[in-house]
């Protein structure tokens, strides 16, 4: 039987995060909001804590930890404020994707600096704004040319664009082969032929940068073409099943949060004498959203548990970090609702904090992978479908099993 018991290490990175989200997050969201940006001192502060290079491995300077104490370092930084970790620096989803899809001299050369300049951002694009017409498949096509390729293409809702130094783009290599034609490269932000659009302006999140970045004959050298370790399809599927798992912990942290606020104004706000939450409907809602809290959590847990133990079972990892996406997007999305609902008129005013709360869990439940994504790629699995790269990117025209 396996225990989630943490560690003595695990308890204390959780503890400490959970402290440091206590006292210098919650205070500090909606100037982060208005900031639109994580302040200086709090990008230095988190960056001391270790947090951004957590789960980089050893041989390339990081703490290599495993998923499951980034799960719980994940949730309690979401807890404090689910922008922050989408808004602090370090290789972000860069980090998921090399440590999938690079080998061991692409990892240290590329991770490295994340290490010794704490300051770094990096990103991963994959979703593209128009979905090819015709073709499953990216509009971004990465030639073959010498050694190397020669990178064509626009991508829309990256994550750090503009910010970041180092870029890994998803691109077509062969169109004649759909989503089984595809690669990814690594790509210097200062390279010839990178140029960034402007940045959203976002529903939530607000203080993490989104945009688009568009290649233009952008030359790319053998060496930062990512193969995957030789199995590029498995390393694709474990590196989004990486990204979700991430998103579900986030998730499951603003959740707590809103509960937990939802639950101290049902006990302070009264009417007709006693506090809301005597009232039925009140109460039930409470126990309900305690309930799916819990419920989602023990999925993240179990999902890291089998990434960070079945390594070679990845179907199953697929399956438990999809499950796991699948119900926390939903349950922080019905958290952030309800905790409004339990605020009535107070719930939409910007003096309290669920608005935002509400506001944050619908572009969550948005990102790579949506919350009817994993739904969709839960079933695929539990209906035995083929596993094609196609049924796992979070990206336009993907998953046609159930059309
Ligand atoms: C917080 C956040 C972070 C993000 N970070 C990045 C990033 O770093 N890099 C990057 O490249 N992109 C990123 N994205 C973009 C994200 O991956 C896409 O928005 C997401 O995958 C949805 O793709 P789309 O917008 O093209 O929606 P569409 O594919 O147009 O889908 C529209 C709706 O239909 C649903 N849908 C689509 N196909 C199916 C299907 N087959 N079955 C069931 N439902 C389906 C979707 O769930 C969605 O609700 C981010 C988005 C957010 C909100």
């Amino acid at each position: 039987m396996k225990s989630f018991d943490p560690t003595e290490e695990q308890r204390m990175m959780r503890d400490t995060v959970a402290d440091f989200a206590r006292e210098k997050l919650r205070e500090r969201s909606r100037e982060i909001e208005g900031a639109r940006a994580l302040p200086e001192d709090l990008r230095r502060a988190i960056a001391e804590l270790g947090v951004t290079t957590l789960t980089i491995p050893e041989a390339a300077g990081g703490a290599g930890m495993s998923a499951l104490t980034a799960a719980l370092v994940e949730e309690e930084l979401a807890w404090g404020d689910a922008a922050v970790p989408f808004a602090m620096p370090g290789p972000a989803a860069l980090g998921h994707a090399l440590l999938e899809l690079a080998d061991d001299e692409q990892q240290r050369r590329l991770l490295e600096p994340f290490v010794s300049e704490p300051a770094r951002f990096g990103a991963v694009a994959w979703s593209e704004a128009r979905p090819h017409a015709r073709r499953a498949g990216f509009n971004t096509i990465a030639k073959r040319e010498g050694d190397g390729y020669v990178l064509d293409g626009q991508k829309a809702f990256v994550l750090n664009a503009g910010l970041a130094s180092t870029y890994v783009v998803f691109a077509q290599t062969d169109e004649s082969r759909g989503w089984d034609g595809i690669g990814a490269f690594v790509i210097d932000a200062a390279a010839k032929g990178v140029t960034v659009g402007p940045r959203y302006t976002t529903l939530g999140l607000d203080a993490a940068t989104f945009g688009e970045v568009s290649f233009q004959q952008v030359v790319v050298p053998a060496r930062d073409a990512l193969l995957g370790r030789g199995d590029f399809a498995r390393a694709t599927r474990r590196f989004f099943a990486r990204h979700a798992l991430s998103m579900a912990a986030r998730a499951v942290g603003l959740a707590r949060a809103a509960w937990e606020v939802s639950r101290t104004y049902a006990d302070e706000r009264k009417a007709f004498g006693k506090p809301i939450g005597h009232f039925q409907s009140i109460a039930f809602l409470l126990a309900d959203r305690h309930i799916d809290v819990e419920g989602a959590r023990g999925l993240v847990w179990r999902a890291a548990w089998t990434l960070d133990t079945k390594s070679g079972d990845d179907v199953e990892v697929l399956a438990r970090c999809a499950e796991a996406a699948a119900e926390a997007l939903e349950v922080a999305q019905q958290c952030g609702a309800d905790a409004v609902q339990i605020h009535g008129g107070a719930g939409f005013v910007r003096d309290y904090i669920v608005e935002k709360y509400m506001r944050d869990s619908k572009q969550l439940a948005l990102c790579g992978p949506t919350s009817t994504t994993s739904d969709q790629l839960f079933a695929a699995l539990a209906l035995g479908a083929p596993l094609d790269p196609a049924l796992v990117l979070p990206v336009p025209d993907i998953q046609p099993i159930f059309t």
